[in-house]
């Protein structure tokens, strides 16, 4: 995408944030506001009273930013102000201030659970079995099974989902639950010391039959927290209450922990999620799809999916990209919209990853000629073709010079060669059966 239009990346924010916040904060605070403009990176948003700016700013801040730049795709700066009107040039809106806690990862509201993040909407495929039935059970049966359950994987894979689907199966069945992210256990903590209400943070966390602590791995070097969560966690433990904790590493690795809390984190289930695959990835999507109420074709979930491999949370973002687009132009979900809307992840220079040999392998095996044919000199159109689709992909994926691209291929000049890219440049934004290849291409390569 070049030119980003300030309705639609507010559009795609409002989209993704409504995936983040509950359904009350949503409405209230956000499902009324506006764009007002969009340029050097600053983002102008209209709402409705100065008290909802002060509202946004202070709960919403970190988040809504975090959300702009993941849609933008860079730094963005959001500004909040009354009313759709451009701000008068000389007195612009308030400059905002970050939040205070600067190493608050920037998440929804902590303790507030997530209407989506359930179990019926998790995604289960090879990836996730283990932590996803670990967490059911768990959730049944709580402190009878695996005690503590450990998830850990990178970002954006589902920990926090898992959590707060335990937490709403706890709230249906009538369990008593503390959720909360590391962030706010350690706060609360300080807190408690400061304004001495230790007594009241211990019942608090104590007391539950499940206790659900999210990102574990901000323990690490809190000495005087670890201290506490360790005798939190044993009093736990010692009642068979249960104790559910996700971290983006396993316990092991934890490098700055006290060895007595590794050790511990380990006693019960330790589940690791991996990136999911394509089958799973494409099933994630139907279901977002579903749930953001937007029809697509089977080819274009299928892309999607091909597109986005490192998390699920971008899944997320690409269909909101895709949303906005479509309700920009007013008309349906075509592939090529679709190509447009991920354009910079369809695109991308994925430097280091591909192999120019196989690229060329590849190339040579799907349009069905010999990798010789493709370094050789024939014209014929079809041979021809597959060798500018070669070049172009050495150029921009595997972010090669066009000269050592011209010497692989048959010793012929760069002029040659950003000529070939130039031309299937032009030829991807009018031809979806190209966007199709490439990507059949360069998904085999990366297999
Ligand atoms: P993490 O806590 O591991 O960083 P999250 O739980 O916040 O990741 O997940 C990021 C987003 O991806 C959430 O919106 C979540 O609903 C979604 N998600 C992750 N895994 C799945 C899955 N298997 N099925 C459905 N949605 C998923
Ligand atoms: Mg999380």
């Amino acid at each position: 995408m070049t030119e980003l239009h300030a309705a639609e990346v507010w559009r795609a924010v409002l989209g993704d944030l409504q995936l983040q916040v509950t359904r009350p904060v949503y409405e209230t605070w956000l499902r009324d506001t506006e764009a007002v403009s969009f340029s050097d990176d600053l983002l102008y948003v209209g709402v409705s009273t100065p008290f909802a700016i002060e509202w946004l700013e202070r709960r919403m801040y970190q988040t809504v930013v975090a959300t702009a730049r993941r849609v933008v795709g860079h730094t963005v700066d959001v500004r909040f102000q009354v009313g759709p009107q451009p701000a008068p040039t000389g007195e612009g809106p308030r400059q905002v201030a970050p939040a205070a806690h600067p190493d608050v990862p920037p998440r929804p509201a902590p303790g507030i659970l997530n209407s989506h993040y359930t179990f019926s909407q998790f995604v289960v495929g090879t990836s996730n079995r283990l932590p996803d039935s670990a967490a059911r059970a768990v959730a049944e049966a709580p402190g009878r099974t695996y005690n503590p359950l450990f998830i850990h994987s990178g970002v954006g894979l589902g920990k926090t989902h898992l959590l707060h689907a335990i937490a709403h199966t706890c709230v249906s069945r009538g369990l008593s639950f503390r959720y909360a992210t590391t962030e706010q256990f350690t706060n609360e903590f300080i807190g408690s010391i400061k304004n001495r209400t230790t007594e009241e943070f211990r019942h608090k966390y104590r007391d539950p039959q499940v206790l659900l602590i999210d990102d574990i791995q901000f323990l690490n070097g809190k000495e005087q927290t670890q201290e506490v969560f360790f005798h939190t966690f044993n009093e736990l433990h010692d009642s068979n209450r249960q104790v559910v904790l996700t971290s983006d590493r396993p316990p092991g690795a934890l490098s700055s922990l006290e060895d007595r809390l590794r050790s511990r984190f380990a006693w019960g289930l330790v589940a690791g999620i991996q990136p999911p695959d394509l089958e799973t990835r494409t099933a994630i999507v139907r279901k977002k799809a579903e749930q953001m109420h937007l029809s697509l074709d089977e080819d274009i979930m299928e892309l999607v999916a091909k597109v986005v491999r490192r998390n699920v949370r971008e899944l997320e973002g690409s269909l909101n990209r895709i949303l906005a687009l479509s309700r920009l132009l007013g008309g349906p979900v075509t592939t090529s919209l679709a190509s447009q809307a991920l354009a910079d992840l369809l695109y991308k220079p994925t430097p280091g990853t591909m192999d120019p040999d196989a690229v060329i392998e590849e190339v040579a095996r799907y349009y069905r000629v010999t990798p010789q044919d493709l370094s050789g000199s024939t014209r014929r159109k079809h041979i021809s073709r597959a060798r500018h689709i070669a070049m172009y992909i050495l150029r921009r994926d595997v972010g090669m010079k066009d000269t050592d691209i011209g010497r692989i291929m048959g010793n012929r000049a760069h002029s040659t060669v950003i000529a070939a890219v130039a031309k299937i440049e032009s030829a991807i934004l009018k031809d979806p059966q190209l966007q199709k290849d490439l990507l059949a291409v360069k998904e085999a390569v990366l297999r």
